[in-house]
């Protein structure tokens, strides 16, 4: 006879056994790691806290942040690509996740089929700022003195593969001119660094910058989409200010590693749903110049879509800017 301890371990192997975290309405038991692949302070850290605690509501267990920075967001992300797919760690990434494939040659995970999709969050805009001593009034004086100090002026952002990395590269496109990128580990230290004036601009989601620009820390130009925005209605947009067609902004998601089961990932993607209904989650994305997606885009099957079209809308404007990271 076939010792009961062996007969359950293969069983359990072959997924057949009764695993008890799985076993349907078990997950959650214990505590989630959420990395985020920035420093703490930044945009997708203030995006992520907040849904993070909203989701620990309704999944009755503590979602803990964890900043993994560094790299444009590649080391966190093949932190939780590297993990065991169980639910228990998982990712607040942004647009990053469809730029990457195609701006890096090598990675130590599989960028693409490396995860699962839990559901998408938020589309964050982007706004144009800058130190508080520039030397310009209005966006047409920056593009005109971007133009002419070059690499003399400092441009901040998160790596290649952030957001801001590639704001910046459209805007440096649309302005026909080169600057000398200084890369952070996330835009919220970056941050601290303009209010302080050693680094002269930066491109970054409304969620790092609203309250800086409102409270005069820092100059704004131009935000990065079609229509104004209520939280900052006097800044013009960029198509408004001189920059025809200059417009991004940023989405985010949540992922797990490839192969966590979908009863899990199910099961993560209601409770973001709850949190995108939850009214302090509302109100402060709503300050903070972002409105949560619908519930629809905050499931597995619709986040997964959009990032896979994502991936191909940006392949080839990323191989015509023909910048690449190793
Ligand atoms: N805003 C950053 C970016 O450039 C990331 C961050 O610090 O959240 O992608």
């Amino acid at each position: 006879m076939i010792p009961r301890r062996l007969l359950l371990a293969a069983l359990g192997t072959l997924g057949l056994g009764a695993a008890p975290a799985l076993a349907q309405g078990a997950f959650p038991t214990r505590p989630i790691s959420m990395v985020v692949p920035f420093a703490a302070g930044g945009p997708t850290d203030t995006v992520a806290r907040l849904v993070a605690e909203a989701m620990s509501k309704d999944l009755g267990q503590t979602i803990v942040v964890e900043n993994v920075g560094g790299a444009g967001g590649t080391l966190g992300a093949s932190r939780v690509a590297q993990a065991r797919p169980d639910g228990y760690q998982i990712l607040m990434h942004h647009i990053g996740m469809g730029t990457t494939p195609s701006l890096y040659r090598r990675l130590s995970y599989d960028p693409v089929n490396g995860f699962e999709t839990v559901g998408l969050v938020t589309e964050v805009p982007m706004t144009v700022v800058a130190k508080k001593g520039i030397a310009a009034n209005n966006l047409a004086e920056l593009v005109a003195l971007m133009k002419k100090e070059g690499t003399g002026i400092n441009l901040a952002n998160a790596g290649i593969g952030a957001a801001s990395h590639l704001c910046g590269l459209l805007l440096q496109t649309a302005m026909q001119t080169q600057v000398t990128t200084v890369p952070y580990r996330g835009t919220g230290p970056a941050i601290t660094d303009l209010l302080g004036g050693t680094v002269d601009v930066m491109c970054d989601q409304t969620t790092n910058t609203t309250e800086q620009i409102k409270a005069g820390g820092i100059r704004a130009f131009a935000v990065t989409t079609r229509e104004r925005l209520a939280a900052l209605p006097d800044l013009p947009t960029a198509n408004e200010a001189g920059l025809p067609g200059f417009e991004v902004s940023v989405w985010h998601g949540i992922y797990t590693p490839r192969g966590t089961p979908d009863a899990v990932n199910q099961r993560l993607s209601r409770a973001l749903q709850a949190a995108l209904r939850d009214e302090r989650v509302i109100g402060r994305f709503a300050e903070l110049g972002t409105t949560p997606v619908s519930q629809e885009m905050a499931t597995p099957e619709a986040h997964r879509r959009y990032w896979q079209a994502d991936i191909a809308k940006w392949r080839p404007i990323i191989q015509a800017a023909g910048q690449y990271a190793d």
